[in-house]
């Protein structure tokens, strides 16, 4: 079964989301592990995650992905946040233990002004930081970013030079945004874009492979540059897009979440129904 989701808050319990993600009829989802607007974090507590661990086995929701915190910067020049960034890093994974869930979803970092060679160096001496004060069963996915200015893994190539030379089992793939894909360059609306990607995942990132897709719209146009989500269909894709992409045989097991703009669960249920269409209609369901 093609498992698809949506990202669902963790307002009022951690439990709730999976509760959330049911209504929605997902069988699998995306939550932050806590407020990440902020760089305050608590444990959950050990029955949070019983409850948490039962009720997705129960209900079916799964896999779940925690998305890290934006603010998390393991490149940045600051001394200051790339420490915090190791320690909100850190959580992050022990929560996905904690709660049973494999994969945290990471923007690695952004050059904020050095050039790339510093920014890349920075990240992976954090990677092995965060190796170095405990290992996880968990691990991370490097999702792909919209190529704004001092991103540093809108590209395969740029995220391949991430994770060479990681810590053994801390990388564990990569979250492909479909989004942030077209808007960095890769028309994953048109064939030809498909297999530029099917490609470069290859040559680039094997072993590793895309663990997660996020699939969004993007509200701008192509090689933008710029990330901002829209709904699925409504934007520069488009449904045609989709449908092409979601046909591609090498994507074809991936679980699917969705992180389109969303000012109630009205958003949510349309664009999971049109996504069920396109799937539907493709034969991959
Ligand atoms: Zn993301
Ligand atoms: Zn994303």
């Amino acid at each position: 079964m093609r498992r698809l989701g949506v990202h669902v808050s963790v307002a009022g319990g951690i439990h709730l989301s999976v509760e959330r993600a049911k209504e929605l009829g997902c069988t699998a989802m995306q939550i932050f592990s806590h407020n990440p607007r902020g760089w305050a974090f608590s444990d959950i507590t050990e029955s949070e995650a019983v409850r948490f661990r039962k009720l997705s086995d129960e209900l079916n929701v799964r896999p779940v992905f925690i998305h890290s915190s934006y603010l998390i910067n393991l490149a940045s020049p600051t001394e200051a946040t790339r420490e915090k960034s190791i320690s909100l890093l850190s959580y992050e994974l022990r929560m996905a233990d904690l709660l049973g869930i494999d994969y945290v979803v990471l923007h690695p970092g952004k050059a904020a002004g050095q050039d790339f060679r510093t920014a890349v160096k920075r990240t992976k001496k954090a990677l092995a930081l965060v190796h170095e004060t405990a290992q996880y069963k968990s691990g991370i996915l490097i999702e792909n970013t919209a190529g704004q200015m001092g991103d540093i893994s809108s590209t395969m190539p740029m995220i391949a030079d991430i994770a060479e030379g990681a810590p053994a089992g801390l990388i564990k793939g990569i979250c492909f945004d479909t989004c942030h894909g077209y808007a960095a360059g890769y028309d994953i609306a048109d064939d030809k874009g498909i297999r530029k990607l099917e490609r470069e995942l290859k040559e680039y990132l094997s072993p590793l492979k895309a663990e997660l897709i996020h699939l969004n719209d993007a509200k701008k146009g192509f090689a933008s540059g710029v990330d901002r989500h829209e709904h699925i269909g409504e934007g520069s894709i488009g449904i045609a897009g989709f449908r092409r992409f979601l046909s591609s045989t090498f994507l074809r097991k991936i679980p699917l979440i969705l992180e389109t703009p969303k000012k109630d669960d009205g958003d949510d249920k349309r664009n999971l129904g049109v996504v069920r269409e396109i799937l539907k209609e493709v034969k991959n369901v």
